[in-house]
């Protein structure tokens, strides 16, 4: 099995092997695509099927996952796919841009189909590997399963050692078998807590309270909606009753609002919030911890896609999310895209998305006929899923009040160490209006992370709903391999 990028031009490139990447390679695979699946990760799985490293030794890393057999018959047809080179993996390899490859006509496969869609070739430049080895892989469709991020709302104290994000809580357990701590605060807002707090709970960890900054009862308005998820009830039910068993607190209209401690974190502050997530003055009470595992929903990871000129709309809780058709194509001719880029919905629908993706390109490119009822099947769960996540993004939507949890000194971007005080000084005193001029004036965003950790939450502070991920360059990327990259419309030199 190679980890080498075919050299001829591939029929479709996945960018990304969670649920959806996975499923739209295996299917459009099936259907007699040529597939190269690039993921930054060193295994298939993506966020929610992300298991523990071989050397960890894990007996049964299905332990901590439900639906894990929607998984492993995916990983099983991919290995069949790889062994008869219909699929190749390329794991460890982050796409950093998607081009238009101009040097590619049609037909350049010589396999003697035609295209029957105006697709174009793209070319993907990939940095591989811990020695960040380019790779590039050239295709005629693109489709984008890049997933999402955590949107963190900083509090007073959330740079201490022992506060974590309860997404990145939920991932040093399923792939390190390691708990953030002993006693651990779960905190922010979205299903997501309640599925950390029983992962941390049932692995040993003592999870004294789950507290989330919405209010359950907005999801009394979509009763309709859930009635139609029974699967997703349940869900959320047995996460539920399993924290009641262990005496776990659920406070819901409550939020962290600061961490104490020296040299790590050793106790919260919770405070009761209003209808906007404005701290209630007086409400206060400590819960002593030593982590906190915080989140406030999850943000889709749209670089890729918005550097290609996709289209983006904005999902009921105020995230950007790509514009797809029915057949998940993007406003791009040749891009496609599944899962958590359209909106963040869970697996489930990222599995579903992926394969009605897989079969539109395979409809578009070779003309490959779609089987009616499993097209109908499919469009209609994910119309029912999709309905059940925006009726979640509504309940949890960020309240304006949050930033009253914000001291001045409370640093907010932390690459660059930039308090919200001085974001609110560029706000009021030297005029800025937008997250960008705040960025000019303060470097807020300027670092490391290139603003996916503080940009919402500088964004909230400019007044302003947060803009959709636009960098130019997915990930860090040497300066030699953009020095190294042809001149548009030439032909690129294979890759090592
Ligand atoms: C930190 C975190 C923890 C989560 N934990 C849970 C949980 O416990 N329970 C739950 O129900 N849901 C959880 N979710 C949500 C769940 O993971 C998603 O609903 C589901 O995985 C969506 O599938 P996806 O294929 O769209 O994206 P993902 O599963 O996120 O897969 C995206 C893949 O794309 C890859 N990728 C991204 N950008 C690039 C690039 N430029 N180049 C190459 N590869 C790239 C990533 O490495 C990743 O493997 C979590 C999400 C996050 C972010």
């Amino acid at each position: 099995m190679t980890t080498t990028p075919p050299a001829d031009l591939q029929d479709l490139a996945v960018v990304g092997a969670g649920p959806a990447g996975l499923a739209a390679a295996v299917t459009a695979a099936d259907l007699g695509l040529s597939v190269t699946l690039l993921d930054a990760g060193e295994r298939p799985g993506g966020q929610f099927y992300r298991h523990p490293a071989p050397g960890i030794g894990a007996a049964r890393p299905e332990a901590l996952h439900h639906g894990w057999r929607h998984f492993a018959a995916r990983a099983r047809r991919l290995d069949t796919h790889r062994q008869h080179h219909r699929v190749t993996y390329l794991p460890s390899h982050h796409v950093w841009t998607v081009v238009r490859d101009d040097s590619a006509d049609g037909d350049s496969d010589g396999d003697g189909r035609a295209a029957t869609a105006p697709c174009s070739a793209w070319r993907l430049h990939a940095v591989a590997g811990p020695d960040e080895t380019p790779a590039t892989v050239r295709a005629r469709a693109v489709l984008l399963a890049t997933g999402a991020y955590e949107r963190q709302l900083p509090f007073p104290g959330w740079t201490l050692p022992g506060v974590v994000g309860a997404g990145g809580a939920q991932a040093m357990l399923k792939s390190g078998l390691v708990l953030p701590g002993r006693r651990v605060v779960v905190a922010g807002s979205g299903p997501l807590l309640l599925a950390v707090a029983g992962s941390l709970a049932a692995a040993g960890a003592r999870v004294p309270a789950v507290v989330e900054a919405a209010d359950y009862t907005a999801y009394a308005r979509e009763l309709p909606t859930l009635l139609r998820n029974p699967a997703k009830l349940a869900e959320g039910a047995l996460h539920g009753s399993a924290l009641l068993r262990r005496t776990t607190r659920l406070l819901t209209r409550h939020a962290v609002t600061a961490a104490h401690g020296t040299t790590r974190v050793e106790a919260v502050t919770v405070q009761r919030l209003d209808r906007d997530w404005r701290p209630v003055p007086g409400s206060g009470r400590r819960i002593p911890c030593d982590a906190v595992a915080a989140g406030h929903g999850l943000v889709p990871q749209l670089e890729l896609a918005t550097g290609l000129g996709c289209t983006t709309h904005r999902t009921p809780d105020g995230t950007p999310a790509l514009t797809l058709d029915a057949d998940q194509a993007t406003s791009v001719p040749g891009v496609w895209a599944a899962g958590e880029t359209g909106g963040i919905g869970g697996a489930d629908l990222a599995l579903t998305e992926g394969e009605i993706a897989a079969a539109a390109v395979a409809h578009a490119l070779h003309g490959t006929p779609r089987d009616p009822r499993r097209t109908a099947a499919l469009a209609r769960r994910r119309a029912r899923l999709r309905a059940f996540a925006d009726a979640m993004a509504t309940a949890h939507r960020p309240g304006p009040g949050w930033t009253g949890w914000l001291d001045d000194a409370t640093e907010v971007c932390r690459c660059e160490e930039v308090t919200a005080g001085r974001v609110r000084h560029a706000v009021t005193e030297l005029g800025a209006q937008d997250a960008r001029t705040v960025k000019l004036l303060t470097r807020a965003g300027m670092g490391w992370c290139q603003g996916r950790v503080c940009g919402q939450a500088v964004a909230h502070l400019a007044g302003t709903a947060p803009a959709p991920d636009r960098r130019p360059l997915s990930c860090p990327v040497p300066l030699r391999h953009l020095a190294a990259l042809p001149e548009p419309g030439a032909p690129e030199a294979p890759t090592p």
